[in-house]
């Protein structure tokens, strides 16, 4: 037995590649392919790292729903104490839907509509994360017009490159997210000011699939300057939003620092700069969820060319978008070990574009009827999931020891066009 990619969940038994104790060929039979395959272990001990990390420190821990938005995810995270992240109206009534609590979650994002601010603060959203100037008076101007307390944070953009992929780097100056390091003193200052609002924290979020500590401690740091400098001013904040963004290992090369060493170097620049008694909260989604899940697809043909030998399997970029968005390198692996010698693939969908891929250059050993997995697809891949060529999309089922659940049941086709209407003839 061996653990792969860092998951302790995911190993080889004999010739058979499983999921906590499921034989992911067998899941594959059961349900069908293309199949998304979470492990509720895996997401379980991620979350308690984090815990334990931040034992001893005030802190708050909100799963970011947008990696991984099926409920049955969610009612894990509940049961296990943590809140949420949410950047949408949806995704707080699927936090709700899971068991869990409005009080418990943070509300991000650019553009939040009227009826969301709305929603939320009717719910009793514990904080809503301001990203502008402008959205300051929306959310001041609902919440007064409901005779509501609305609790807030700015977000800052701290101008921090996080060394990650242009599209998942949000940190940056020319990012749309959150308000100018530099205006932040002059927008606190006019939120004390405004009727409905209740200055609670600040926040950042620099990015996505961070593999090194450093823009962290440097987004600490300026933040921590406007802290002091908001205390200076008699504006006191409870707490300290780091957002998400840690990486996690896609391929054996990468070496991400661990949940412990991120909560480790902010606790103590926290300490070193004097504010122990922030409440340090952290909304992690893809190293929660990220490596607890594979994808499953089955080989439709083999195609071997002049330049390219192309293995057709039966998932896509509709299922499964981070190779095709991000040019994401993701591992792929055969469910059976067999003694076949491998040659060099590419593995592509049968959608219609030729970003359809996979993986490209892999050396593997199949042949029609057999079944791959792509692994460390649990974050961003279901929830990122389109019907693109009229596929449905795929089902996904959850695995918990010796327990298989179906947690989403394969789309059918005729739900795929139930709200269209055809023309009156
Ligand atoms: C996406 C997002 C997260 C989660 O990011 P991960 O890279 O999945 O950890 C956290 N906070 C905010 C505001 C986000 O937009």
């Amino acid at each position: 037995m061996s653990a792969l990619q860092g998951n302790p969940f995911l190993t080889w038994r004999d010739a058979q590649l499983c999921l906590e104790d499921q034989p992911l060929a067998a899941l594959a039979e059961r349900f069908g392919t293309p199949l998304y395959v979470y492990s509720r272990g895996a997401m379980r001990t991620a979350a308690a790292g984090y815990q334990r990390a931040l034992a001893g420190q005030r802190h708050r821990l909100a799963y970011a729903v947008k990696a991984n938005s099926n409920l049955a995810v969610l009612q894990t995270f509940v049961q296990q104490g943590l809140g949420f992240d949410v950047v949408s109206g949806g995704e707080l009534q699927r936090v709700l839907a899971a068991g869990g609590k409005a009080a418990d979650c943070v509300f991000s994002g650019v553009g939040k509509a009227d009826a969301e601010v709305l929603q939320a603060l009717r719910a009793g959203i514990r904080c809503i994360n301001v990203e502008s100037e402008a959205e300051l008076h929306q959310v001041s101007r609902i919440a007064s017009a409901s005779g509501l307390a609305a609790p807030i944070a700015l977000r800052v953009n701290p101008d921090i490159d996080a060394g990650t992929h242009p599209y998942i780097s949000t940190g940056l100056k020319s990012n749309k997210f959150g308000v100018p390091h530099a205006d932040a003193l002059r927008l606190y200052r006019l939120a004390t000011t405004l009727p409905g609002l209740a200055v609670q924290g600040i926040a950042c979020h620099i990015g996505s699939q961070i593999t090194r500590l450093a823009p962290y401690l440097d987004a600490l740091d300026r933040v921590l300057d406007l802290v002091d400098a908001l205390a200076a001013e008699g504006i006191r904040l409870s707490h300290l939003d780091m957002g998400g963004g840690l990486g996690i290992a896609y391929s054996a090369t990468d070496d991400p620092p661990s949940p412990q060493a991120l909560v480790g170097g902010l606790r103590e620049r926290l300490d070193a700069r004097g504010h122990h008694g922030l409440t340090l909260e952290l909304e992690p989604g893809r190293s929660l969820v990220g490596p607890a899940g594979v994808l499953l697809a089955r080989v439709i043909h083999t195609k071997p060319g002049a330049e390219k030998n192309f293995c057709i399997v039966d998932a896509a970029m509709n299922d499964l978008a981070r190779p095709a968005m991000y040019e994401a390198w993701m591992d792929v692996s055969p469910c059976v070990k067999t003694a076949t010698p491998p040659a060099r693939w590419d593995v592509v969908g049968p959608v219609c574009e030729s970003g359809d891929w996979l993986a490209r250059d892999r050396d593997l050993a199949v042949q029609p009827g057999d079944v791959l997995a792509v692994l460390t697809a649990g974050a961003y891949g279901m929830s990122m999931a389109s019907n693109y060529n009229s596929r449905p999309r795929p089902a996904e089922v959850l695995v918990d020891g010796t327990s298989v659940h179906l947690v989403r049941e394969r789309e059918t086709l005729p739900a795929l066009y139930a709200l269209e209407h055809l023309l009156p003839t």
